[in-house]
């Protein structure tokens, strides 16, 4: 792909490959920033920055982050760096927890250890999971969080996510790097594949195949869907924000639904005559799953910090994913 034509700073996106962060870097791009992806494209393609491929501000090198020889040049030249690159999708992990647990915090450490000398603004992409089965209320960044047990494995995405949290806000303390921790709620779009577990692709591609459409459990759990345009805005504001350095902030959608409507909504959208499975989740997963019925973000102070809240509503995300608009 193409190199820089000017010698203006460029903004580092990990994971640039992938559903999220090929949203983000075609956005850095049309701000007239200059970007270089760093991807190893095991769960992202190239394909996905199809857009953008032939654009002349754009770098991609394909190399685990840790892995690439240029990292500490790369980060200190940098004005900011995304850091989205994880192992993620709840099939992956349960696949091998090993390797997520392990990806999930080389990774983080390596940006950390190299955005400590110049002290690089990071902004490092966790997960609501981190929340666990917390409460029924709206989730609050300050809550304590109330995650299952090791004998679990679906938990290591969660628990390596909130240690990369630790070590980000003690970067941040110790090293005075500037780092924002953003809790990424479910988040939709085009370019999200269903391969891993998403449920929202997996559901589109069934509804237009005429499969049915697999729900876990009895679907009467709620979840809050957020378009990608929403979380990327979201995300470059908080990069822009001083006050948000050492902070966590929740980005997310605030309009729940259950997943049995989500199913009802995209049959609908697709006109299609799917029917709905309910899939127990001890079918679903080997040795069960654990769910939890509800996980809302309080976004207030995402709106404190950056005046933004989603703006996309559910109808209008699941069609936009759906190619409709
Ligand atoms: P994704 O799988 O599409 O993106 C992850 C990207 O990171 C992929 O392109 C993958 O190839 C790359 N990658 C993985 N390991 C790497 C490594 N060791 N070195 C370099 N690149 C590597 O997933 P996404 O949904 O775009 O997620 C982006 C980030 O947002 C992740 O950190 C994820 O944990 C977080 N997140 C996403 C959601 C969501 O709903 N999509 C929710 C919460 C958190």
């Amino acid at each position: 792909m193409s190199r820089f034509l000017s010698s203006r700073r460029p903004v580092l996106v990990t994971g640039g490959a992938g559903f999220i962060g090929s949203h983000l870097t075609e956005r850095l791009l049309a701000d007239g920033e200059q970007v270089v992806v760093l991807d190893n494209l095991s769960t992202g393609d190239l394909a996905n920055l199809e857009r953008v491929a032939s654009h002349p501000g754009l770098r991609v090198l394909q190399s685990d982050v840790s892995g690439c020889a240029e990292l500490p040049r790369l980060v200190t030249e940098s004005t900011c760096v995304y850091h989205l690159a994880a192992a993620v999708g709840v099939e992956r992990v349960l696949a091998s927890p090993l390797r997520a647990i392990e990806t999930n915090l080389r990774e983080t450490q390596a940006i950390l250890i190299a955005a400590a000398d110049a002290r690089t603004p990071v902004l490092l992409a966790s997960s609501s999971e981190v929340y666990g089965k917390t409460g029924n209320t709206s989730l609050r960044e300050e809550d304590d969080l109330l995650i299952g047990p090791p004998t679990r494995p679906r938990w290591s995405y969660a628990c390596s996510k909130l240690m990369d949290e630790f070590l980000a806000l003690a970067a941040s303390r110790e090293q005075q790097v500037p780092v924002r921790v953003v809790r990424l709620f479910n988040t939709v779009g085009p370019r999200q594949t269903g391969r891993h577990g998403m449920v929202l692709p997996r559901f589109i591609e069934a509804a237009r195949t005429g499969q049915p459409l697999r729900i876990h459990g009895d679907g009467t759990q709620t979840r809050c869907f957020c378009h990608v345009a929403d979380t990327v805005e979201a995300m470059v504001r908080l990069q822009a924000t001083p006050e948000a350095a050492g902070e966590i902030v929740n980005v997310g959608s605030t309009e729940e639904t259950t997943i049995l409507a989500l199913a009802h909504l995209v049959m609908e959208v697709l006109s299609s005559a799917s029917s709905i499975e309910l899939v127990p989740y001890d079918q679903a997963w080997e040795g069960g799953f654990d769910d939890f019925p509800k996980r809302k973000p309080d976004i207030e102070k995402l709106e404190r910090l950056t005046g933004f809240r989603p703006q996309v509503g559910l109808l209008a995300a699941v069609r936009r994913t759906a190619g409709l608009e």
